[in-house]
């Protein structure tokens, strides 16, 4: 049996099972309902919360974590990494600023998930 890891809650459950014909014919290893649907969506187009940072001009730090505030398609990951690197916002930031909205019209965005004051001390244009 093939297996995929449910990442729907902290239990991480171990799903075992087999297609035939490309259709699902046996699960084994969910412990709820969640469970088949997670793994019908990986085999579908699997999909992931992007957690990373972007640079922070003028603010106490350098950068600011952010995450995409909803799984996207795993497909998509490797060019929103490219453009959040390509980013630079400035100070200040906040919990929940939108960084980049809806991401490859995916309808989910990349929010700030700290923040970022002002550094009092840069001379950075404002
Ligand atoms: S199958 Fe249900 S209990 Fe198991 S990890 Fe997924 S959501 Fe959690």
């Amino acid at each position: 049996m093939d297996r995929v890891v449910c990442v729907q809650c902290p239990v991480g459950c171990k799903i075992r099972f087999e297609l035939v014909d490309g259709k699902i014919a046996k699960v084994e290893g969910n412990r709820c309902p969640r469970g088949l649907s997670y793994l019908e969506d990986e085999l579908r187009e699997p999909k992931r919360v992007v957690p990373t940072s972007v640079k922070v001009v003028g603010g106490k730090y350098e950068l600011v974590s952010v995450k995409t505030s909803a799984p996207i398609p795993k497909k998509y990951i490797p060019q929103l990494m490219k453009k959040l690197k390509e980013i630079k916002i400035n100070a200040p930031v906040r919990v929940g600023d939108v960084i980049l909205n809806n991401v490859f019209d995916t309808g989910v965005d990349v929010v700030a998930t700290r923040t970022v004051l002002k550094d009092s001390n840069c001379n950075a244009p404002k």
